[in-house]
C-alpha cells in the first residue's frame, strides 16, 4: 500500500508530489492520460511565476515541476482516474487501464475544465472553427476573422496570443467593462487588431460543417445582430472538477471541494484537496502551488498520527 496518492498533475499536484517526496513518503501521481501538467499546458508566456523575471512558457515550467518532484521519488502515471473510494482507513483509486491503487492517504488537485457557453451547437461545432484553447489551435485561423468571448484575463491573452495569426479578432464581453487586470486590458486596447463588443453575449453558433458566425444578444436593448466570423474561442472561466468526489467530499457553495479552514483537511480523514479545486477566487500558479505544499504537509502530519496510533495500539496488544 502506498503512502499517498496525488490526483492531478497542475502546480498543485506538482508542489505536493515534491514536498512529499522530500518526505521520502514517494508519492504517485496520477498526471491525467490527456491533461498531464494541467491548465498552464495551454498557456505560452507565464510572466507572474516568481524566479522567472523573464516569463516562462507554461509546458516548460510544468516540465521543470514534474522533473523536480520525479528527482526526490514521486512516481508519475499518465492515466484517468475513473472512480475512488476514499472513506475508511484505505483509499482505493481506480484508473481507466482498470488497475487499482490503494493509499493511506490522497491530495485531490484535479483543477478546473474550460466553462462552456450552454448552447446547443457547442459540441457539434467543437474542433470546427470554435475552440477553448488559443495555444492549441491558434495556427488554424491564420489571417482569419474571429472572436472570443469573455472579459477576464484568459480572455484578453489569448485575444492578444491570437493576433499573431487571425487578422482581426473580435471580444465579445456581456458588460461594458472588463474583468482582467489592467495590464492585460493596456495590452488589449493597445493591438490595433483587437475590436471590442460590448454588451453582448453569444446567442447562436452558426454554421454547418464549420463556424462562419455568431448572432449576438445586446444585453441592454436585446437586439440581435449577425456577426461573420471563421472561429470563435471561448475563455469565461472555468469550473471545478469534482465529479469524482460527488456524494464522497462535502462541497463549498461555490462549487469547490470544501476544507477546513486555512488547511487542505477535507471532511473525509486522509483525504485533502488543493490547487483551483478549492479555489473559487484566486486561481493562480502560484496559489495553486502553495496549496499544493498545504496539503503535503497536512498528509505528512496525518500519516505521522496514524502511524503514532498504529505503533501504540501494536504496544499494547504486546
Ligand atoms: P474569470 O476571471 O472568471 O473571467 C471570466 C470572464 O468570462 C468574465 O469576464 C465573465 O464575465 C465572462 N463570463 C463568464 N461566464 C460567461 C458566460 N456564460 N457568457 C459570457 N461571458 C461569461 O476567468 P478567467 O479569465 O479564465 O481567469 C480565471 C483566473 O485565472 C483569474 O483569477 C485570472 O486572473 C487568472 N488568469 C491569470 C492570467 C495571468 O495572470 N496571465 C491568465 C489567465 C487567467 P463577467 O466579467 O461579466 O463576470
Amino acid at each position: 500500500m502506498r503512502q499517498i496518492i496525488i490526483i492531478g498533475s497542475g502546480p498543485a499536484g506538482y508542489t505536493a508530489a515534491i514536498y512529499a517526496a522530500r518526505a521520502n513518503l514517494e508519492p504517485l501521481v496520477i498526471a491525467s492520460s490527456v491533461e498531464a501538467g494541467g491548465e498552464l499546458m495551454n498557456t505560452t508566456e507565464v510572466e507572474n511565476y516568481p524566479g522567472f523575471p523573464d516569463g516562462i512558457m507554461g509546458p516548460d515550467l510544468m516540465a521543470k515541476f514534474q522533473v523536480q518532484a520525479e528527482k526526490f521519488g514521486a512516481e508519475v502515471i499518465y492515466d484517468d482516474v475513473v472512480s475512488l473510494e476514499l472513506a475508511g482507513e484505505v483509499k482505493k483509486v481506480t484508473l481507466g487501464s482498470g488497475e487499482s491503487y490503494e493509499a493511506k492517504s490522497v491530495i485531490f488537485a484535479t483543477g478546473s475544465a474550460y466553462r462552456k457557453l450552454g448552447l446547443p451547437e457547442e459540441e457539434r461545432l467543437s474542433g470546427h472553427g470554435l475552440s477553448w484553447c488559443a495555444t492549441c489551435d491558434g495556427f488554424f485561423f491564420r489571417e482569419k476573422t474571429i472572436a472570443v468571448v469573455g472579459g477576464g484575463d484568459s480572455a484578453l491573452e489569448e485575444a492578444t496570443f491570437l493576433t499573431r495569426f487571425a487578422s482581426k479578432v473580435y471580444v465579445i464581453h456581456r458588460r461594458d467593462a472588463l474583468r482582467a487586470s489592467k495590464i492585460m486590458q493596456d495590452r488589449a486596447f493597445e493591438n490595433d487588431k483587437i475590436e471590442f463588443i460590448w454588451n453582448s453575449e453569444v446567442a447562436s453558433i452558426n454554421g454547418d460543417a464549420a463556424v462562419d458566425g455568431v448572432t449576438l444578444r445586446d444585453t441592454v436593448t436585446g437586439e440581435q445582430r449577425e456577426l461573420p466570423l471563421e472561429g470563435l474561442f471561448v475563455a469565461i472561466g472555468n469550473d471545478p472538477r469534482t465529479h469524482l468526489v460527488h456524494g464522497q467530499l462535502d462541497l463549498a457553495e461555490a462549487g469547490t471541494i470544501a476544507v477546513d479552514g486555512r488547511s487542505s483537511k477535507t471532511n473525509v480523514a486522509g483525504v485533502f484537496a488543493a490547487g483551483d479545486v478549492i479555489d473559487p477566487t484566486y486561481r493562480q500558479a502560484v496559489t495553486a502551488a502553495a496549496s499544493g505544499t498545504v496539503a503535503a504537509l497536512d498528509a505528512e502530519h496525518y500519516l505521522a498520527a496514524v502511524e503514532q496510533a498504529e505503533s501504540e495500539s501494536l504496544a499494547l496488544t504486546h
